[in-house]
């Protein structure tokens, strides 16, 4: 099963697809997670990526189109894969849509999580990272009982820069505009299903799983 979470930042999806991803034994790509991966490592990619990212802005098509491709060439995507905030364009669809056909493989389902801008606001400037495990979370929905510090590993709690105000506002435009037509490509396919991420995380998560089982 090939799934992807669609959704606009701070709907919570990356907290979903790593419930599902563990659940459904697949592989999660983040497109986010590697690009960061390589933005602290410092590698050419990410030199080239980083402007964009901390302005706010998509990394160009080939860029994200490429590092997917060489993910999906290991083997631990073989059984499965969960695709988190790519593809965002819908010439990523295309791409992909081209990669899958080559490894003989497709899209199952396509979950696109909405949820009103202000609670995307909220949900966005409140959020936490420990900066060694990488555990999130939110000053107000989910703190950490180690207050700035990680429970788990005791990690310092950090901002992602791109989450500071002024680029939110940024990502989310960059959203509408760049990204509604994926919802369209996959609602053709006859995949596309929506999903309202307004609610609490326990009863999104039930609702996602209950799908991810139909499809299953
Ligand atoms: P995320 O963690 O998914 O919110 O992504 C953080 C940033 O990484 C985005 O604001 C973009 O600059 C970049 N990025 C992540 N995924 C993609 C993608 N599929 N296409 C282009 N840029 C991306």
């Amino acid at each position: 099963m090939n799934l992807i979470f669609l959704g606009p930042p701070g709907v919570g999806k990356g907290t979903q697809a790593l419930q599902v991803a563990a659940y459904a034994k697949l592989a999660h790509v983040a497109t986010g997670d590697i690009l960061r991966a390589a933005v602290k490592a410092g590698t050419k990619t990410g030199l080239e990526a980083r402007s964009y990212m901390d302005s706010g802005r998509l990394v160009p098509d080939e860029v994200v189109n490429r590092l997917v491709r060489e993910r999906l060439e290991e083997k631990d995507t073989q059984g499965g894969v969960l695709f988190d905030g790519y593809p965002r364009t819908p010439a990523q669809a295309q791409s992909l849509d081209a990669a899958l056909r080559e490894l003989g493989r497709k899209i199952s389902g396509v979950f696109d999580f909405q949820a009103p801008d202000a609670v995307l606001v909220e949900r966005i400037s409140g959020r936490r990272t420990c900066g060694k495990c990488q555990k999130a979370y939110h000053v107000k929905f989910a703190p950490s009982k180690a207050g700035e510090s990680c429970e788990t590993c005791g990690g310092a709690l950090v901002q992602r820069s791109d989450d500071k105000p002024e680029t939110v506002q940024k990502r989310l435009d960059v959203y509408r505009k760049d990204t509604a037509g994926v919802g369209d490509h996959y609602r053709k396919a006859g995949v596309y299903q929506a999903i309202a991420a307004d609610g609490p995380i326990g009863a999104i998560t039930e609702d996602v799983l209950a799908r991810v089982k139909r499809l299953a």
